[in-house]
């Protein structure tokens, strides 16, 4: 079977988590979220944890020495072999280098750089809205688009529901502009190469999903070839 190396990216609030939940499922691929592995330090405390949290909060990018040593050695673990799916990782051209040489290192390249996008405003909309699980990241809600039955609690396990902190619209801004300053030259790096195919992430999840599961399935066939 051939890999799928794959990696998902797009404004914060695009879908990113829910779309790579699902391909998660269809292709049996590792979900590697940069940010679910940094939070995850966050709550427990680590150094890492401590240090990632400032620039979290405040909507920049974690330093590239943090974050690339873990991503790097993480697509190299057994359960990776056969393909990843990378969600939040590379952000910037630095980051974009350092994969493509940990993956060359390893006999290996990317298959594809998916790019889901949705306009700053409807960002801005989603994101001030969005609660999350507070034991499971990918337990998403929105207070208009998509309420929990009982108001702050999570449908699928009853735990809390929260806002982030970096769900708040001033953060929220700051976050846009570094992905436009930082992430967005990516569409150019990935255009190139000829690895970006683009999703109109407006759309609903079920018809986002079915545009991008069409797309890897045709890809991993070609692969295969
Ligand atoms: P996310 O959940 O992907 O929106 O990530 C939340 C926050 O984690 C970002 O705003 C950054 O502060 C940090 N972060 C996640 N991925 C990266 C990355 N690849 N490089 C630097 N910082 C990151």
């Amino acid at each position: 079977m051939s890999e799928l190396n794959l990696i998902l990216f797009g404004p914060p609030g695009a879908g990113k988590g829910t779309q790579a939940d699902r391909l998660r499922e269809d292709f049996q691929l590792p979900h590697i979220s940069t940010g679910d592995i940094l939070r995850a330090q966050v709550s427990e405390g680590t150094a890492l944890g401590t240090e990632a949290k400032r620039f979290m909060d405040a909507g920049k990018l974690v330093p590239d020495e943090v974050i690339v040593g873990m991503i790097t050695d993480r697509v190299a673990d057994g359960d990776a072999r056969d393909g990843f799916l990378l969600d939040g990782f590379p952000r910037n051209e630095h980051q974009a280098d350092a994969l493509a040489e940990a993956l060359s290192s390893l006999e290996r390249h990317l298959t594809a750089a998916l790019l889901i996008e949705v306009p700053d405003d409807e960002i801005v909309r989603r994101l001030a809205g969005r609660r999350v699980c507070v034991k499971n990241p990918s337990h998403i809600y929105h207070v208009d688009f998509d309420p929990p039955k009982h108001e702050g609690v999570c449908d699928q396990d009853g735990s809390r529901l929260l806002q982030r902190d970096d769900d708040r619209e001033e953060t929220i801004r700051t976050r846009l502009e570094v992905y436009h300053s930082q992430t967005e030259p990516l569409i150019g790096y990935y255009d190139e190469s000829g690895l970006l195919r683009r999703f109109d992430g407006t759309r609903g999840p079920d018809e986002v999903h079915a545009h991008i599961r069409a797309t890897v399935a045709t890809l991993r066939l070609e692969e295969s070839l």
